[in-house]
Order: C-alpha cells, then sequence, then structure tokens
C-alpha cells in the first residue's frame, strides 16, 4: 500500500502553496472569517476567480464545462493547501451542487450553470433545511405548485447560510403531498434576486451570518428543474455525501501553533512542553489529526474510481469536525484562562485566533448532519445494521 503522493501530485503542492504566498493576504483571511465563508467579501470575489482562471476550482470536471480533466485528489490537494492557509474554501456551486448537475443534470444546465461556477463567477447557498425539517429532512414541505412552464413557491426555509451574498438558491421543494414523503421532494436552482423572495439574518455564536428565507409567490421556470421532478430527494442524498467533507488543515495549523505556544511558554518556573499532562493531550491530538488525514483522502480516493462515498463522507466528517472541537478544547486547557480572550486584545495568545475557532467549531458537528445523523448512516449503510 502507497501512502504517499504521486510526483505530479508533490509538484502542484508546490505551486499551490507559491500561489498562498503570492495571492493570500492577511486581509482576505481576515474578510473570511468575518463572513464565516469565503464567497460574499470584494477581496475573496477577486480571489475565487483567481482559482477559477488557473482551473482550481473544479479541476476534476471535463474540460467542456471548465474543468481541467484532472482528478479529485487534486481537488482536495487544493482545498486542503488553503485550509491550512487559513482559508478554508467551501463553495456549494463548485462542490455539492456543480458535481449534482455534472451527474443528474439536463444538457442545457450543465451548459448554463458549469462554466461560470468553474470561473468562479457564480456561487449557490443550500436550502434544505426548514423549521421542521432539519435531520429529517423528507419532512420539508415548502410548496412548488406546478403551473406548465413554471413552479409557483411559498413557504421558509431555516439556517440558509449565504443567501444574502450567494446568486442561486439550491432548493429542495415538495412538488407531490401524496405518498411517502421522500418521493414528493423536487430539487431546483432559484436565482436569489427572484421578486417574492425575503431574506432574514440569524448570527451564529461564531459571529457570522446565516439566514431564514420566505418564498412568496415565487416564479421558478421548469428548466430549472434538477434531473426527473419527484426524484429531489436523491439528488440531494448525493450532494449531501459531497459535502460531507472537512478539510483537516485548518485546524492542524491552529494544533500547530498551539504546540509552539506549549514549547515557548514558562509557567511557575516550567516550561508548559514539559508537563506530562500537556504532552498527553498533544501527543492524542497529533494522532488524531493524522486520521482526520487519512480519512479525508480517502475520499478522494473513492471519488477518483467514480464512486460518491456514502458513509466513508459521514466518517470523515463526523471525525474531523469532532477532531477540530477537541483540538479547540486542548488549546484551551494549554492557554489557560488566556485563550478566551478575543482578537484585537493585546494580551490574547495567539492574536486571538483560539477563542474565534473555538466557537466556530461548534456548529461544525451540526450542519450539513449532526453527528448523531453520521452515526446513524455509519451503522446502517456502514454496518448493516437496521433503521433505528
Ligand atoms: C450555523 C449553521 C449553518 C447551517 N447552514 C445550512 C445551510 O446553508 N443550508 C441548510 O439547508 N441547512 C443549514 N443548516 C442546518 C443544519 O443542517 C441543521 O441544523 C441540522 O441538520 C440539524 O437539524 P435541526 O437544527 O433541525 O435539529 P434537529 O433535527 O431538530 O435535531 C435536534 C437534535 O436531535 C438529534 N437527532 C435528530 N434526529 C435524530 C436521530 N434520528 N437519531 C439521533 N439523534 C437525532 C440531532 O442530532 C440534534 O442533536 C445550518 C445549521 C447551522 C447551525
Amino acid at each position: 500500500m502507497d501512502f504517499g503522493f504521486k510526483k505530479e501530485e508533490s509538484e502542484l503542492i508546490e505551486e499551490v502553496r507559491e500561489f498562498i504566498e503570492q495571492k493570500i493576504t492577511s486581509e482576505l483571511v481576515e474578510e473570511t472569517h468575518q463572513l464565516g465563508a469565503i464567497y460574499g467579501g470584494a477581496e475573496a470575489r477577486e480571489f475565487i476567480k483567481k482559482l477559477g482562471a488557473r482551473g482550481w476550482l473544479t479541476p476534476a470536471w471535463p474540460r467542456d464545462y471548465g474543468g481541467l480533466d484532472s482528478s479529485e485528489m487534486v481537488t482536495y490537494i487544493i482545498r486542503d493547501e488553503m485550509a491550512y492557509a487559513g482559508l478554508p474554501l467551501y463553495f456549494v456551486a463548485a462542490y455539492n451542487a456543480g458535481p449534482m448537475i455534472l451527474r443528474d443534470g439536463s444538457e442545457e444546465m450543465k451548459r448554463e450553470f458549469l462554466p461560470p461556477i468553474a470561473r468562479g463567477e457564480i456561487e449557490f447557498a443550500l436550502g434544505y433545511t426548514e423549521p421542521q425539517a432539519g435531520s429529517d429532512l423528507a419532512a420539508l414541505n415548502i410548496r412548488a405548485e406546478d403551473r406548465g412552464d413554471h413552479f409557483l413557491l411559498n413557504g421558509q426555509k431555516m439556517f440558509n447560510t449565504s443567501t444574502h451574498v450567494a446568486d442561486y438558491h439550491w432548493l429542495a421543494a415538495r412538488t407531490n403531498f401524496d405518498g411517502p414523503k421522500h418521493k414528493g421532494i423536487s430539487l431546483m436552482v432559484v436565482d436569489l434576486k427572484s421578486p417574492g423572495i425575503t431574506i432574514r439574518p440569524l448570527i451564529t455564536m461564531a459571529g457570522w451570518r446565516t439566514n431564514e428565507v420566505y418564498y412568496d409567490d415565487v416564479v421558478v421556470p421548469k428548466k430549472n428543474m434538477m434531473g426527473e421532478k419527484n426524484r429531489g430527494f436523491y439528488y440531494l442524498m448525493g450532494a449531501l455525501d459531497f459535502e460531507r467533507m472537512f478539510a483537516p488543515s485548518a485546524y492542524k495549523r491552529l494544533f500547530e501553533e498551539i504546540v509552539d505556544y506549549a514549547r515557548e511558554t514558562v509557567f511557575n518556573g516550567r516550561p508548559l512542553s514539559k508537563d506530562p499532562l500537556i504532552r498527553q493531550k498533544l501527543a492524542q491530538m497529533a494522532i488524531e489529526l493524522e486520521v482526520s488525514k487519512l480519512l479525508y483522502y480517502q475520499l478522494a480516493y473513492i471519488l477518483d474510481r467514480e464512486k460518491i462515498p456514502n458513509y466513508q463522507a459521514s466518517m470523515e466528517k463526523m471525525f474531523a469536525t469532532e477532531v477540530a472541537q477537541r483540538i479547540c478544547n486542548t488549546g484551551m486547557e494549554v492557554l489557560g484562562l488566556y485563550g478566551q480572550l478575543k482578537k484585537g486584545d493585546p494580551r490574547a495568545p495567539l492574536a486571538g485566533k483560539l477563542e474565534f475557532f473555538y466557537r466556530s467549531s461548534v456548529v461544525e458537528t451540526i450542519y450539513a448532519g449532526t453527528s448523531e445523523i453520521q452515526r446513524n448512516i455509519i451503522a446502517e449503510r456502514g454496518l448493516g445494521l437496521p433503521r433505528g
């Protein structure tokens, strides 16, 4: 078994690092932290177009649709290097919706949406959750009435992040109220500037914004429906499998800074690095980060063999996000009460980064499916146990 990267992949890593050194500024990183997303700010829009110009947003897509005909391994390498540089790339259009359009969308839809996504010109926002439908997504009931050449939409969505800055809503709506719940859902692409859409902010404990979105007689052309009517739940499950991945190096960088802090700080006359408890905890985190990395690259490996990872994606997402929280907890123990000081406070160790990451890491085991839901998926689809 060979765990190393191929020669061309190792060369790419060098190229990406050089690009990062030239193009990632502290202003860009700060803007992304403030927004809680890479998309939306002025700095980021320019940066994303530079990524797109190199084909680095969608390297695995066919050239016809704006890709490089390369591999998912390349995509995963780019994402992890960016995460290490403080700029985790989360694009709904390039990473969740786009791959599903590529697989199951009409040719018209592919031509309309995929090339501008690949160039970094447009972004989507996820439109799944509703007040009564989170873990149980099949319970969603935003109504899409079939009016011949268009749907008429009425209802509410909840926690739909980035809808205030994205261009399109990747929306799951109910098109059939009879029969099994999961067989009456369709997926569609909605222009977020359509009349009748109202977006209201919900601010997370990390300080960044998600939204509730109201649909009031919103017209969506039929051509914007993904694949077949009433099969949206299956596309949605596929898109979730693409979404459930988490580049581990965002927290690897934080971990390395915590280790440096322990190395350099003397407390009660003794270096923190000599404290047996701290050493044990840091060693444990180093192991868990390594496991996260292997689970992460396993997903690329599966995708490159033309399969969509399923329970493996749940394993990676669940493990990596829980490791992220354990790293933050460990960091708080190492830094002591100073760890709670915010960015901007001159006494804050690591420039207040840990305090920010600690708050951000909380939501990561919730969105894209909670840890309990990931464990259910692993039990059912990974181990073949009956539904709970
Ligand atoms: C910051 C943030 C951003 C988000 N962004 C988006 C977005 O962009 N688009 C979008 O569509 N959604 C988004 N979400 C929604 C997110 O996916 C849901 O919050 C999540 O799936 C949980 O649903 P819920 O909040 O309704 O909780 P519930 O489903 O009500 O769950 C409540 C608790 O019960 C547990 N639980 C539920 N069912 C089971 C079960 N069968 N077995 C064991 N335990 C169970 C859950 O694990 C959880 O702890 C976001 C959420 C947050 C917090």
